[in-house]
């Protein structure tokens, strides 16, 4: 373990010349509840912030008081309105901001959907950009969508995004990461690999770019190369890694971090079964349009996460937007509380999710949300559109209920394509492509596509969910459709 004085020093080194907060002992007093080995004492004799353009973020959330975090929420949401109100192209975006000032004024907001966001982020609007979009870095939100999302963080904004990663990534793992082989999907204005980037940067560790292109096979090399203690990967690039090159290996891999989607059960089985005591853990719930939303500490796992609360407002709302009680589950909205980048109110992740009713054994006062899966994903066939729901809604009648144990996959070939539906070992054994054509025809559109002439065939296999198809980034998703078999 990590001495104490290390521990501060390397907290407060990285400074970049941005202010500080009050310095107090409140680490050293966690740390000396682990080493005892009694539970969550949280005793904060003061509270330790980053000061990022006027956002107070803590180092340690964790050790806050309820209190505390809703008075640090408090002052950040005032900051945000501030900021929104200040920038005229953001204020006629907002006309409904008025005078909320508190998190619970922002309920009267309406919802901002990801394609409201799409219709008016650059380079054709500048509606969102709370200080222009001078400086900073832009990404493009990956997904389903026709409409791509760009966002502009500023520096500061990413520099938020940065603080909450490697505060995310301290309260996951008990040690952090020394060396950490980075497997995220590089380039194209996506965010992931760079946000991993900066958080070993943060961590003081030795970081290994290795990016998703290189061969699971000659990755597990370089780990064990190299000593690499930390692999950050998709979910599927990481069992794919994992069970299939270290198993049985003499390895210095302790932990597994995933981001981009859900690990799922049947993969985390194939996981510990492949190398026990793995830790295998989330590395944030984060988006590209929000920075992280959520980070999961060493007692949480599945999809379980503490909120940034500090950092944003999350509902969880029912249909119409109106927030529904602790444990009952809805769909996830945020409010990300900056002072510059851009400004979203009330966006929706496109998450379904529940607040927890009881206190984490960890002892943080942070709230948890455990996800329930995406809204909704939607893919356009030869004209015809059909829906995750739709798919997940027949398939329920043959058992399978789970989202990451199923995938219809439409591979094209000319002016034909083939559909499969592959499931995974997880679900029940014995179900026939008649089976399942029966399920689906009532989902009329479903029908069509796996029945039209276009359709050279339909085929039901079951197979190891780390064999579904993937997307350049790496994400699952339960409908892919592959255009051009002669790119890959
Ligand atoms: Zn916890």
């Amino acid at each position: 373990m990590r001495s104490t004085k290390e521990e501060i020093t390397g907290m407060s080194v990285d400074d970049n010349g941005l202010r500080v907060g009050i310095a107090e002992s409140t680490l050293v007093e966690k740390q000396q509840d682990h080493s005892t080995n009694t539970v969550a004492r949280r005793r904060p004799r003061g509270r330790r912030f980053r000061d990022i353009a006027g956002i107070h973020l803590a180092d340690d959330l964790d050790a806050l008081s309820r209190d505390e975090i809703d008075s640090m929420q408090h002052h950040n949401l005032t900051a945000t309105l501030a900021a929104a109100r200040r920038a005229p192209v953001v204020r006629s975006r907002f006309p409904d901001l008025g005078t909320a000032a508190t998190a619970n004024d922002l309920k009267a907001l309406p919802l901002l959907s990801p394609a409201d966001l799409a219709a008016g982020c650059p380079p054709h609007s500048t509606e969102f950009l709370l200080d222009g979009g001078r400086a900073g870095l832009a990404l493009r939100s990956s997904g389903t969508a026709n409409q791509p999302k760009v966002v502009y963080h500023s520096w500061h904004s990413n520099d938020r995004v940065r603080h909450l990663g490697a505060r995310g990534v301290r309260a996951t793992v008990p040690v952090p990461p020394r060396r950490l082989a980075n497997c995220m999907f590089a380039g194209e204005f996506g965010g992931a690999f760079l946000f991993v980037q900066d958080l070993a940067e943060r961590l003081r560790a030795l970081v290994f770019p290795l990016g998703s292109r290189t061969p699971p096979a000659e990755a597990a090399e370089i780990i064990v190369a190299h000593q690499i203690d930390t692999l950050v990967a998709t979910p599927a690039y990481g069992v794919e890694l994992v069970a299939g090159s270290l198993v049985g290996r003499d390895h210095p891999l302790r932990n597994l971090l995933y981001i981009g989607e859900p690990m799922g059960e049947e993969r985390e089985r194939t996981v510990r079964r492949s190398v026990p005591g793995l830790r295998v853990g989330s590395l944030a719930y984060s988006t590209s349009e929000t920075g992280p939303v959520g980070y999961q500490c060493r007692y949480q796992s599945g999809t379980a996460h503490h909120i940034h609360e500090d950092a944003q407002v999350l509902e969880v709302v029912d249909d119409k937007g109106r927030p529904v009680p602790r444990g009952v589950p809805g769909e996830l909205v945020v409010t990300p509380l900056t002072t510059s980048g851009m400004a979203l109110f009330r966006y929706r992740l496109g998450d379904r999710g529940y607040f927890t009713t009881t206190t984490c054994e960890c002892g943080s006062a942070a709230r948890s949300v455990v996800l329930l899966g995406r809204t909704e994903q939607s893919m356009t066939v030869d004209g015809t559109t059909v829906s995750s729901d739709q798919l997940m809604g027949r398939l329920a009648t043959l058992g399978i209920a789970d989202p990451l144990d199923c995938q219809l996959e439409v591979r094209w070939e000319g002016h034909h394509y083939r559909a499969r539906l592959v499931l995974s070992m997880g679900t029940p054994p014995g179900i026939t492509a008649d089976a399942v054509l029966a399920a689906l025809r009532e989902a009329h559109q479903l029908h069509r596509i796996i029945t039209s002439r276009r359709c050279l065939s339909f085929t039901v296999q079951r197979i190891p969910a780390e064999q579904f198809a993937r997307t350049r980034q790496g994400k699952v998703p339960v409908l892919y459709q592959h255009l051009d078999p002669g790119h890959d």
